[in-house]
């Protein structure tokens, strides 16, 4: 890019090059399969042999994937790193490699960019996740965050979209809905308890809240899934179960029943339900950012694969089961009516979707 483009306003708190040699110093020490990290034209990297790279990256823009009057920017940084982590589990992977693009308006100081950095290696330190490199930019409006990161897999133990068949059986890790209750209790859009006086205990509060601010991602139990191959197919549950499980039928070219009262959820989030007026399932079904896994298994590995999770201290959950795709997709409800599963997870570009 030319200098006039990426160079940050001299006149602003921030200067480019300090702060990339302050980044540098603090977060870019690499390992041996780096030979060059930050601070040439390009990072040069040996992956192990034999290994395939598998790359994701996301754009955050502020105002419509965080929010700095309610989010720190710990938390920014920690979340993006989490959505680009939850990608490389969901395919079986193993992380590596991380840059990290910024266009910055001007107010903000080196220290606010320094925290968010700070989110973002906290995230990535128990996978060994390397930072090797980004861009920076000054920004007419908002904040905008781009990570990039690489992670490598065995040819073979790679998972994807596309596997599911027929009367596989569906499977959830973790608890759903559990960030969706996070984020209204954060943003206030939980409307008022019930009952005058009764709200949710303390505790359960700050559960919910942590879901939201600090998921975690599934990434050692998507490369046992991956190296044993028990998954037919996996996707991370980022938008919410009932989208992310629309881009498996659409890649496996399959359709799928989800039995609600199947759906796995937190104590919290049924004790938030129940202050709240909310309905359990709904939240399970549209609640995005929760980052658990959501994986296809073929009825003869179902031991072998509840066996792994039981023995990994993982909560895995049979969710319902892979049908033609002509039947589409469809919900069991409490009293064993089947209905057309409605996509209520997050979309761009729509003026209303979901509960959030
Ligand atoms: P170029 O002009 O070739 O884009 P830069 O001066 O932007 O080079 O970048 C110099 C070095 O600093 C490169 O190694 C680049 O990857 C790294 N870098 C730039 N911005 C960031 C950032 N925000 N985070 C991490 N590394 C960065
Ligand atoms: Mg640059």
């Amino acid at each position: 890019m030319p200098p006039h483009h990426s160079r940050l306003s001299s006149a602003g708190r921030l200067a480019e090059f300090p702060l990339i040699e302050d980044l540098a110093g603090r977060f870019g020490a690499t390992g041996r399969s780096v030979l060059i990290g930050i601070g040439d034209d390009a990072a040069i990297l040996r992956p192990p042999s034999g290994d395939l790279f598998l790359l994701t990256t996301d754009l955050l823009a502020e105002g419509v994937h965080f929010d700095l009057t309610t989010a720190t920017f710990e938390a920014i940084g920690y979340k993006a790193a989490v959505a680009n982590l939850s990608d490389i589990a969901a395919m079986g992977g193993i992380p590596r490699y991380l840059l990290v693009s910024l266009a910055i308006p001007s107010g903000h100081t080196q220290a606010e960019i320094r925290r968010l950095y700070r989110g973002m290696i906290s995230a990535g330190r128990p996978h060994r996740v390397e930072l090797i490199g980004g861009d920076t930019s000054s920004s007419r409006q908002g904040l905008f965050i781009n990570l990039t990161l690489a992670g490598t897999a065995k040819p073979d133990h790679i998972l994807t979209r596309g596997g599911a068949r027929v009367g596989d059986l569906l499977y959830v890790t973790g608890t759903l809905g559990d960030s969706l209750a996070g984020l209204q209790l954060l943003t206030g859009a939980q409307g008022r308890p019930v009952r005058a006086g009764t709200s949710l205990s303390k505790e359960a509060r700050r559960y919910l809240v942590e879901r939201h601010l600090q998921p975690t991602p599934r990434l050692a139990v998507g490369q046992l899934l991956a190296k044993h191959r028990l998954a037919t197919s996996a996707i991370d549950l980022s938008d919410g179960l009932s989208g992310d499980l629309t881009h498996i039928c659409k890649q496996s070219r399959v359709g799928a029943e989800v039995d609600m009262l199947t759906l796995p959820l937190s104590p919290a989030c049924l004790d938030y339900a129940e202050a709240y007026r909310k309905n359990p399932f709904e939240l399970a079904l549209a609640g995005g950012e929760d980052y658990e896994l959501l994986i296809t298994v073929s009825p003869k590995n179902k031991t072998k694969v509840e066996r792994l999770a039981r023995s990994f201290g993982c909560r895995l959950s049979r969710i319902g089961r892979i049908r033609s795709r002509k039947r589409g997709l469809t919900v069991i409800g409490p009293d064993g009516s089947s209905h057309k599963l409605a996509i209520t997870s997050y979309r761009h570009f729509e003026a209303t979707s979901s509960v959030r």
